[in-house]
């Protein structure tokens, strides 16, 4: 038995990793329960209005949401597009445990959520995103801005005493985006890859840039390659710049764990921040 291990992403990475660590110090806990219940935390209150329903809508006024678990028997499930459910991370799961599928989006992720008697609420802004969204109409101007405020996903890794590794990512994604877009974090090998027994990787930033590489894939098999996790974060990181021009303009972070415990954190610029067991940190950064 060893000391659990939980990273994750941003400033909100710390009340989640507080309670990720509080869920796996009960000895029957799991890594699952441990990023499910970090997760869940940022759902219910995010101050970025990035993750859950209190979050910036797409450019049609509505908050639609994505989410992710996975476990390193390579077992995953995740929901995409869905619309009032407070917890979609907890959805995420159902889908990997009471579904024969991995992902299900949009009015199909609604109604799997009601047939598991899970409440869904009608759309609906709270005042702030309604007063942010009604400003931004005025220009409709598309323009994502690095590191602040219309993304920054909750993405969450852990390894628990018993050597068992699990991720989970949620998100609303890019803030006034298109209706149906759907970004890198609900997407297995994109956004989040757990493998055992060699690690797992999780991802945050512009959704588009991951999914055209594959990064927490990526990443993952860098570290079955020999990588370490932050030489394997770099390298992927490297990856997202050499295929998406003008890295200037975008932001992506990169968290690697491996099963000896060892993390990595990367990202392509300053002002990525992350979470470590209970204590943030900056990350380093290509530019
Ligand atoms: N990766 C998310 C997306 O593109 C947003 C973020 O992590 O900041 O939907």
């Amino acid at each position: 038995m060893r000391p659990p291990i939980v990273i994750s992403t941003w400033n909100h990475g710390l009340p989640a990793n507080r309670k990720a660590l509080e869920v796996l110090a009960a000895p029957t806990s799991s890594a699952l329960d441990a990023v499910e219940a970090g997760a869940r935390v940022v759902e219910l209150d995010c101050p970025d209005m990035t993750v859950g329903l209190g979050s910036r809508p797409d450019r049609d006024g509505f908050v639609t949401l994505d989410a992710a678990v996975m476990t390193g028997d390579g077992r995953a499930g995740c929901v995409a597009f869905v619309q009032g459910v407070e917890h979609p991370v907890s959805l995420a799961r159902l889908v990997m445990e009471r579904t024969p599928h991995v992902l299900l989006v949009g009015d199909g992720a609604q109604q799997f959520a009601r047939e598991c008697g899970i409440e869904v609420a009608p759309p609906k802004l709270t005042p702030q995103a309604d007063k942010e969204w009604h400003a931004w109409l005025k220009e409709k101007n598309y323009q994502p801005k690095v590191n602040i405020e219309n993304h920054d996903t909750i993405s969450i890794l852990a390894l628990d005493a018993h050597g068992v590794m699990a991720a989970a990512s949620t998100t609303s994604g890019l803030a006034y985006k298109m209706h149906g877009r759907v970004g890198d974090s609900p997407i297995i090998g994109a956004g989040i890859f757990v493998d055992a027994p060699v690690g797992g990787a999780i991802c945050t930033g512009l959704g588009e840039t991951v999914l055209r590489t594959l990064g927490a894939h990526l990443a993952v098999e860098a570290m079955r390659a020999g990588a370490t996790p932050q030489e394997a974060c770099e390298l992927a990181i490297a990856r997202i710049i050499e295929k998406n021009p003008n890295p200037q303009n975008y932001q992506v972070g990169m968290l690697a764990l491996d099963f000896k415990g060892r993390t990595g954190a990367y990202a392509v610029q300053k002002g990525f921040t992350y979470a470590l067991q209970a204590e943030l940190k900056p990350a380093a950064s290509k530019f």
